[in-house]
């Protein structure tokens, strides 16, 4: 009688040791331990993995996860020519221009808290083509032959952008063309002056040069700069 009522009660004393030092079958094992692994890989791996689309030894790209605000109208139809020119907004930079202006948005942003604000990088050679077709005069639009800085993928139209977001007075809107836009025009208000003096220092201090009758245009003035085709891919 005894015997008998000992014999489930050994068994059940048995389960509960199993349990109490996690004793279980050995691929329940494997299969938990495989799950911590993958787990661990997947919260070392940067958010998002994606493969570039362009030659990065030619051109480095731009985007608003360095905190620059783009606003490429040339792919849009809210520029002068009322027309768009490319098919999608991205901006590509030579690479040893485009670290001088991502420097110089980690620096305006970390002292003051600005950001900079881009109009146009690189203009493939054939969006200057389509430019020129429809504005063929050259006081507004470099001839293709010729080919302007940003074919060379060494040109910005640039603003500032305060911690607000808002856009700084200079003027002027971006590509318009006249006096007022003018560098050299000291007929404005103290305001406008100020800023396109604080524009042009920053751009001056990376390295970078504007020109007479845009206040918005700099460039990295280079031997050998390469006029450019390629065109980037839109998804
Ligand atoms: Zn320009």
């Amino acid at each position: 009688m005894v015997h008998r009522l000992f014999q489930p009660f050994f068994l059940l004393q048995l389960l509960c040791i199993s349990f109490l030092f996690g004793c279980k079958p050995p691929n329940q094992e494997i299969i938990t331990e495989s799950k911590k692994v993958g787990t661990t890989i997947e919260q070392e791996l940067p958010l998002e993995v994606t493969e570039l689309d362009y030659d990065t030894t030619q051109w480095k790209e731009i985007t608003e996860r360095s905190g620059v605000v783009l606003d490429i109208r040339y792919a849009t139809d809210n520029n002068f020519t009322k027309n768009q020119i490319y098919p999608c907004p991205r901006c590509f930079l030579r690479p040893m221009m485009a670290d001088k202006i991502l420097t110089l948005q980690q620096d305006i942003n970390r002292k003051y808290g600005m950001r900079l604000k881009l109009f146009d990088c690189y203009r493939p050679r054939p969006a200057q083509q389509k430019l020129w077709n429809i504005v063929p005069d050259a006081r507004y639009v470099t001839p293709p032959t010729n080919g302007s800085m940003h074919n060379r993928g060494l040109a910005v139209d640039i603003t500032l952008v305060d911690k607000d977001g808002k856009e700084l007075d200079m003027g002027t809107e971006f590509d318009f063309f006249g006096p007022e836009a003018y560098t050299t025009n000291t007929n404005l208000p103290v305001d406008v002056l100020k800023n396109r003096k604080v524009l042009t220092k920053l751009m001056e201090i990376h390295g970078m040069k504007g020109i007479r009758t845009e206040w918005w245009h700099f460039s990295l003035r280079t031997e050998n700069a390469q006029l450019d085709d390629w065109e980037w891919e839109c998804e």
